[in-house]
């Protein structure tokens, strides 16, 4: 029988998670919110630091990865808990796209020197990562990317533009993808390249997003000298280690974890406000039907997300289960969002800086952020392109 009641070993690791973030992240909490506010979290500050140096000392960054890699090593049903009660405290967590996609990425594919070089310092959350696939002309078409990477003695040098590549201002290195051979057919003509963001002729600008955060930005390379060890995989081979990254990406975007917690906790405002007799919210007629249906779509997510897990705790790495997981997640994660500001009405609406906001204002941000939930990672359109080729077995259009 499927069970989903925690068993005494795991209320045992619930209540350690719980109160290794009550000892170590609560005292933290107010400095981190208020640090980083203006960069959507991504900023390194002193007291997200101190917070990040905990969590690699209790060897909680990578809790998904093997031991042999310095990972946690978690099972599936720890990982949701341990998932489950950082979504729930809202802890910030390590650099998803470092831990969640690019470490794994390394481990898969990294030779044996970029896994000694690059693993340790990710796992001291040393080391932020960003991913550069997007260019001004080329999203879904991934494969049209114009980067050029040429050979030169030893080493590669690359000249182009990358776009929408979160948090590059504050990354130590790069993922990035470069058209070595033009003549190719395009999809196989490409290198995955480890970018050094310090390296001289790698220039990123800022790009503010409509929740008022600097998240994303652009980044261009004129000259930008890359070593031949640098090269993730096989030369000209490179697309079909980006696509192993977009798989990883899928799994952990479609975790969801948290998303139950939110649900619950909009259930309880209006349960709240219904018994205060304040305002009648836990009665009326489509807000009880909405939070029913959030409710119920927060629990297949769940479902989708163990899907994933499971996979992954025995060592495959989820294809179109993975876009199943980020298209229904990112579609609910919108719905959600759309749902709080029917439970708070106006005051939703309230942004972080204004008095009485609910929840500090972060209902109003994910609202606005929850937009780009369906275009990052691939859009909605390419997720089910994905799932109808690759899952279901359809033939193109
Ligand atoms: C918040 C955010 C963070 C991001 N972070 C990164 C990052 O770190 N690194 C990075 O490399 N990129 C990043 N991106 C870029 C993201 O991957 C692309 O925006 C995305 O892949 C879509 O590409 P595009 O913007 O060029 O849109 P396009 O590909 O031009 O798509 C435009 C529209 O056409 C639709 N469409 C396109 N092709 C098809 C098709 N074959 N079938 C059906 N519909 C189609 C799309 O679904 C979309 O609605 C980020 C984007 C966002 C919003």
């Amino acid at each position: 029988m499927v069970q989903f009641a925690d068993s005494p070993q795991e209320a045992a690791f619930r209540d350690e998670v719980r109160a290794f973030i009550k000892e170590s992240y609560e005292p933290l909490r107010v400095a981190i919110r208020d640090e980083g506010k203006a960069s959507g979290g991504y900023a390194e500050t002193p007291s997200k630091r101190k917070w990040l140096s905990t969590l690699s000392d209790k060897g909680w960054i990578a809790p998904a990865w093997p031991v042999e890699y310095g990972g946690a090593g978690m099972g599936v049903m720890e990982q949701f808990i341990y998932n489950e009660e950082m979504a729930e405290s809202g802890a910030t967590r390590p650099s998803g796209i470092t831990v969640g996609f690019i470490g794994p990425t390394i481990i898969t594919l990294g030779t044996d020197a970029q896994k000694q070089e690059h693993l340790p310092p990710i796992l001291k959350a040393e080391t932020v990562w960003c991913q550069g696939y997007s260019e001004p002309g080329s999203g879904s078409d991934l494969a049209s990317l114009q980067t050029r990477g040429v050979k030169d003695g030893d080493d590669w040098v690359i000249n182009g533009q990358k776009i929408w590549t979160s948090g590059a201002h504050v990354s130590d290195y790069m993922v990035m993808l470069a058209r070595t051979d033009p003549d190719a057919p395009k999809h196989k003509g490409i290198t995955y390249f480890i970018v050094d963001m310090h390296a001289p002729g790698v220039e990123v600008r800022p790009l503010v997003n409509m929740a008022k955060t600097h998240e994303f930005n652009e980044v261009y390379f004129e000259d930008v000298r890359v070593p031949s060890r640098n090269v993730l995989g096989e030369v000209n081979r490179g697309w079909y280690g980006a696509v192993t990254t977009l798989d990883f990406e899928r799994s952990s975007i479609g975790s969801a974890v948290g998303m139950g917690k939110g649900v619950q906790t909009l259930i309880r405002h209006a349960q709240e406000s219904a018994e205060s007799g304040v305002s009648q919210l836990g009665h009326r007629a489509g807000l009880r039907i909405e939070l029913a249906d959030r409710y119920l779509e927060s629990q297949i997510a769940r479902m989708i997300s163990y899907r994933i897990v499971t996979m992954q705790a025995q060592g495959l790495i989820p294809n179109y289960e993975a876009s199943m997981g980020k298209l229904y997640a990112m579609e609910l994660n919108q719905r959600i969002a759309s749902t709080a500001m029917h439970v708070f009405g106006l005051h939703g609406q309230l942004w972080t800086d204004q008095e009485g906001a609910p929840r500090g204002g972060l209902y109003n941000y994910d609202y606005m952020r929850t937009v780009a939930n369906t275009i990052e990672g691939g859009t909605s359109e390419i997720q089910r392109n994905i799932i109808a080729g690759r899952g279901l077995g359809l033939p193109r259009s």
